[in-house]
């Protein structure tokens, strides 16, 4: 296999919205710069999640970068929640409007990362990759920033016997780039977080039959998704610095008006009027109705309970509608968001099936089975997830300094400083990396933060011409306080430089 060698200045693993924005970060301090990507195309988690029904639980006027109050004001969104196909297409636009792609390096799969220092000053990391054609090749770069999303290796759960099914098996997180026509199929969902909901409400529209798998009951609310009505986006951008620094002060990322009042504060009725009117509204504000939501077990259960209504007044059969019923604290887990999920079980082709007390106990020739029965089906959903914030990562030979492994180092759980570095690998940056805000948060933004941290430390670096930084054990346990010190931008003290 023939094998090249560059030398650059910075190398980035993923062209999803953080190594497009990190290029163009790099790009600006005139460094000379690679992303190397897995996919065909940019756009990361978007590139791959084509299922049906897939879209956005954060606005799309927020679910967008802010580093360009010109691109803010040129793109236009079609709905209050843009689609997979709609964020897929801004995404490559951003890479045309800046010019990105000359960069890029498509196609081709990081397999490994070494870190070696020829003396005390200098280091660089050699990345090693290989492309769909088989063809291998390396790269030394001073720093190395991983760019690989958190929910990029899809959880294939090892259900035995899969390989026997007859029928098509798809997962929601590698979905087939043609689409998958289910009209008139009996189709089976194993999983029922935000992508199994999507992809739930969308194919019950076509199947004959549908089968939803649950293990674990969700909290989902309404999205309350429409097209923007004429001159009501142009309004949004006309203050759009206002959306934005909101956005920034709310503790998921999401602008919203920012609550100080526990429920305790309300009657029963007012609780109840404050709920409805975020419920109407739609979106991951519901969670953000009382101050004390996720402080207080008393204020928590009210809105569980308000949640758990709802589901009743909308699905007729009052099992199922049970079924559906979390019972679990609200909002420990991400909020689900949605339209006319529950509605999609009133539907005479849709079935629910518990399995939380039996689980799947193998899949066979015809379809799934649960204690004994078989569900005959002729195409099988998988929509369990990602092996999420670490899988990536740990599926790279990551080696830092004197040779450790990152799987070693993160043996019993990962250990990050914010998320942003690792000790024990100098001039490696991980972007809303394992011990981030990222998926709790609204990812575009919390992406844009750690970029521009990102960038002004490297350029903080070149101008003090250091060429060195690694967080230092301790960094990794940093809290209150602290945090705040090390999030400030223009101060890098808590990590060592040399
Ligand atoms: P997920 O939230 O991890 O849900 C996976 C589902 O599969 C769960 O219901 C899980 O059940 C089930 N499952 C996993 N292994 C199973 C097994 N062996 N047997 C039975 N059931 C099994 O994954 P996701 O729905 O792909 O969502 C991941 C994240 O992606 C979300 O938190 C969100 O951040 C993001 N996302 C966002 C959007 C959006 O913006 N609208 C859309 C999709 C995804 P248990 O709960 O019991 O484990």
């Amino acid at each position: 296999m023939p094998r090249s060698h560059q030398q650059l200045d910075a190398l980035v693993v993923g062209a999803g919205f953080a190594g497009m924005y990190m290029l163009y970060r790099l790009n600006r301090l005139g460094l000379a710069t690679r992303v190397i990507e897995k996919a065909s195309g940019v756009g990361g988690t978007w590139f791959w999640n084509r299922y049906p029904g897939a879209r956005c639980d954060i606005e799309s006027m927020q679910y967008s970068y802010s580093f360009s109050h010109q691109l803010e004001q040129e793109w236009e969104w079609s709905e209050r929640y843009a689609s997979q196909k709609e964020i897929l297409e801004y995404a490559n636009h951003v890479a045309d409007r800046f010019d990105l792609r000359k960069d890029m390096q498509f196609d081709t799969e990081v397999t490994s990362a070494h870190y070696s220092h020829c003396d005390e000053d200098r280091g660089s990391w050699t990345v090693s990759m290989e492309n769909k054609q088989g063809c291998t090749s390396t790269i030394r770069a001073r720093f190395l920033v991983m760019a690989t999303g958190c929910l990029s290796a899809p959880n294939t759960a090892a259900f035995s016997g899969i390989e026997d099914f007859a029928g098509p098996c798809y997962h929601t997180g590698s979905w087939p780039h043609q689409e998958i026509d289910f009209t008139g199929k009996r189709v089976a969902i194993i999983g029922t977080g935000s992508s199994g909901i999507q992809a739930t409400t969308a194919i019950a529209r076509q199947a004959s039959q549908l089968f939803v798998f649950q293990r674990t009951a969700n909290y989902i609310v309404p999205a309350n998704n429409q097209p923007f009505r004429p001159g009501e986006q142009q309004q949004i951008k006309d203050a759009y610095g206002d959306l934005r620094s909101l956005a920034r002060k709310a503790r998921n990322g999401v602008a919203q008006e920012i609550v100080t009042d526990p429920a305790s504060a309300f009657t029963p009725s007012q609780r109840e009027q404050r709920y409805q009117q975020r419920w109407d509204d739609g979106g991951l504000t519901f969670i953000g109705v009382f101050s004390d939501l996720l402080l207080d077990a008393e204020s928590n259960q009210t809105a569980a309970d308000f949640i758990r209504e709802r589901i009743h007044e909308v699905v007729h059969d009052p099992e199922t509608a049970k079924m559906l019923c979390p019972d679990s604290t609200f909002g420990c887990k991400r909020l689900c968001v949605d339209s006319d999920y529950y509605d999609t079980f009133n539907r005479d082709s849709v079935t629910l099936v518990n399995i939380k007390e039996h689980g799947i106990e193998k899949i066979c020739s015809r379809g799934p089975v649960v204690n004994g029965k078989v569900y005959d089906v002729d195409a099988l959903v998988l929509a369990t997830g990602f092996d999420a914030m670490t899988g990536t990562l740990k599926q790279i030979d990551i080696r830092g300094r004197d040779g450790l492994k990152l799987v070693d180092k993160w043996i019993d759980g990962p250990t990050t400083c914010l998320g942003l570095m690792v000790a024990g690998f100098p001039n490696l940056f991980t972007i809303t990396g394992p011990g981030s805000p990222s998926v709790l948060s609204n990812m575009l933004g919390s992406i844009e933060f750690h970029v521009d941290w990102i960038s002004g430390c490297i350029e903080h670096l070149e101008k003090r011409e250091a060429n060195r930084i690694e967080a230092t054990e301790s960094a990794e346990s940093l809290w209150g306080k602290e945090v705040e010190r090390v999030v400030d931008q223009t101060v890098y003290r808590t990590c060592e430089s040399w």
